[in-house]
Order: structure tokens, then sequence, then C-alpha cells
């Protein structure tokens, strides 16, 4: 009971020092509330998420729980959107309450003094480490420091408490990674194997939401969530877009847009005809969106290309071209096509994976190679 009384004291302190950054309690409650929902947990955790943020961010005494941001071969677009999210949002609020020890695009500290920075954060270990862009594997393409990309992810992710791939070049390799991939680019997971658990965190670029979701998990409530077969968060991957579109209804009465840009776009027909993948993409893109849930692709009228899928780009059709094997009402005729490949997306579970079970693995590999727990 007393703990009880401690802990709302200090929730009340954070919420008020929270307002004068201009996030309003309401707004940061309902954050939380959104955000246990998006984990899968029931409303009531949100209050728990929220005592734990308010006392992870009251305890300057203790180090705050460390993440290392690596930039491999991307555009870093995936750090322009956490930062571009407006500010201050609740994410960032929760951001705030872990140390960034290394992020080469927004740190401070270069040449020399930005490598002790993460020399440091390894020899510390138990980080939270997230990769940004996939791995170049041609020996000389990606290098910081003087080191391949290759040899800083072999140092960095054996002492990772958890990793996380964040965008689709982190996750399976991109559009840095299309054919012909000329430095020989895959994404973290391929590279490190099965050692190692990865969560990926797929879109082009990350969706800070999610992002912000998954730290909570990792670093408040210490659990990995549940993965499908492509190390995907279930709670964001679990179903297509189609699913869960605004444009469903007119998709289901057989009202497409027929040209981008005519004036049933704007009455919110369905973008499948314009090449919308949205029928065999796995995400929760209708419902976290973008700039703090304002819009997202198929609200704003542009067909879904399906970033956050697995394969993507290369095995997907032309942007704007049209996705075979979709039963179009009025029309009819299933083909082979987005229903065989939504069957093969079946999802695997990893769930449930408490953070100490992942850095049990990460540290096999650091003995067997040598390296320190
Ligand atoms: S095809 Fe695209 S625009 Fe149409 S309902 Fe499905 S996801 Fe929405
Ligand atoms: S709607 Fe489609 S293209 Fe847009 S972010 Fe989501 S998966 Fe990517």
């Amino acid at each position: 009971m007393a703990t009880e009384t401690r802990a709302s004291e200090g929730l009340d302190k954070y919420l008020e020092l929270i307002e004068v950054r201009g996030v309003s309690r309401r707004t940061f409650l309902k954050y939380c509330g959104a955000t246990a929902g998006m984990l899968g947990l029931s409303a009531s955790q949100g209050g728990v998420i929220a005592e734990a943020i308010a006392a992870e961010a009251d305890n300057v005494a203790a180090a705050r729980p460390s993440v290392v941001w690596l930039n491999f071969a991307s555009d870093s677009g995936c750090t322009e959107s956490l930062l571009k999210s407006s500010y201050p949002s609740a994410a960032e609020l929760i951001l705030d309450t872990i140390s960034m020890d290394y992020n080469e695009t927004i740190m401070a500290p270069s040449g020399e003094a930005a490598e002790k920075s993460r020399k440091d954060a390894m020899e510390a270990g138990g980080y939270l480490l997230v990769v940004e862009g996939g791995v170049p594997t041609k020996d000389g393409y990606g290098m910081i420091a003087g080191m391949n990309m290759t040899a800083i992810l072999d140092e960095m992710a054996p002492n990772a408490a958890a990793i996380i791939a964040v965008g689709s070049c982190a996750t399976f390799g991109g559009v840095p990674a299309m054919d012909p991939n000329p430095s020989e680019i895959e994404g973290i997971q391929e590279y490190l194997g099965d050692d190692f658990t990865v969560i990926n965190l797929d879109m082009c670029p990350v969706n800070p939401r999610n992002l912000a979701a998954t730290i909570v998990s990792v670093i408040v409530l210490e659990t990995v969530p549940e993965l499908d077969e492509y190390g995907r968060p279930l709670i964001f991957h679990g179903q297509t877009i189609h699913d869960n579109c605004e444009r469903r209804a007119h998709f289901d009465a057989g009202n497409f847009v027929e040209v981008l840009g005519d004036e049933n776009e704007g009455k919110g027909y369905c973008l499948y005809k314009v090449g919308c993948k949205g029928p065999m993409t796995h995400s929760n893109c209708p419902d976290v969106r973008w700039n703090d849930r304002t819009s997202w692709c198929v609200g704003a009228g542009g067909p879904c290309i399906g970033c956050a899928e697995h394969g993507w780009p290369d095995e997907f059709a032309g942007f704007y071209e049209r996705l075979a094997g979709v039963k179009i009402p009025g029309i009819g005729g299933v083909e082979a096509g987005a229903d065989k490949l939504g069957a093969g997306l079946a999802v695997a579970t990893a769930g449930g994976i408490a953070v100490h079970a992942v850095a049990t693995g990460v540290s096999k590999r650091g003995k067997e190679d040598g390296g320190s727990e």
C-alpha cells in the first residue's frame, strides 16, 4: 500500500512536469492506454505503464536504460520519422526515459569521441540495440570509422539485452538490397543468424508509435512481444491493411479509383485498381497512421506500396501496378497471388519471450566467440 501511494505521488509529479512541456495529463494517460492496447494488454495496464514511465523518469540517480542506435545502409528515414513526430509528443516522453548513448545522426560527439561512446556502451553491455539500415556484407562496402558495418554489428550484438531492427532496410534489406544488390546487403536477422532474436519493426520508415510501444514492452514490461515467422510483432502485423482499411466498404461495393487523381479518389473509393497492395500487406497502418495519427498513405489517397511486408520491394508489382490474384466484388475470379501469399504469411509464434531470455541467447554466442557476457 505504501509503495502504491509513493508510485501515485511519483506519477502526479511527472504529470505536472510534462504539462509544462505541453503534454496534458489526459494526452499522456490516453497514450499509455493506447500503448497498452497496441501491446495486446488490458486498458488497466495503461496505468501500470504510466506509473512505470514516471518512476523511470523520476529515478535520476539510476542509469537510464541505454540505447545504441546504429545507422547502416539506409537513407536515415527512420531517424527522421522519429524526430519529426510533433514536438513534444507522448511518444517522445517515453523516449526521454531512455539514454540514447550512440546515434551517429543526432549525437553531438563525432570522430574518436563518437567511437568511444559506442565502445563504452559495448563494454557496459545490457543495452537495447536498435539498427537502422541493412548490413552490406561485401568487404569494403559500408564502413564507419574504418570498420566494416559487419564488424560493428559483430561487436555490438553479443552484449545487447535485446535487438530491434527498424525499417524495411534493417528488417529484410529493403530498397538498398534490391536486385542486383551490388553491396550484398542483408537484413539484421539474416546476418546475425538464429543465435540471436531480432525484433523486426518493418515499414519504410518505421512508425514511431510502433517503436515507442516496443520500447515500452522491452524496457518497462521486460517482455519481447509475440513475433510472427518474420520476427515482426504480431500485435502490429497480425492483420492485413485491407482488413482494416477505411476504403474497404468501397472495395466491397465495387467502387474503384480508375486513375490517380480522379474525383473518386477524394470520395474515398478503393485504390486497388491503381496499385494498392493492402490485400497482401500485414500491418497496423490504418490504426497507428502518421503524424500523430493525422493520416496515412491510403487515407491520403495513395495506394499502399507494401513497404511493411517481407520481400518488399523486389517481390511486389510496381507501385501503381495492379496486384494479381485479388477477387474483385462484382467481377470475380480468384487467381493465385495475393490469397496465396496471404496464406504463406501465416504466423508462427515466438511469443512472450522475456528479455533476459534474449540476453541469454545473445551471451551464448558471445561466449562461443570468446566475447564477454
Ligand atoms: S485495396 Fe487498398 S484501398 Fe482498397 S480497401 Fe484494400 S487496402 Fe483499402
Ligand atoms: S500503408 Fe502500406 S505503403 Fe504506407 S506505410 Fe503502411 S505498409 Fe507502407
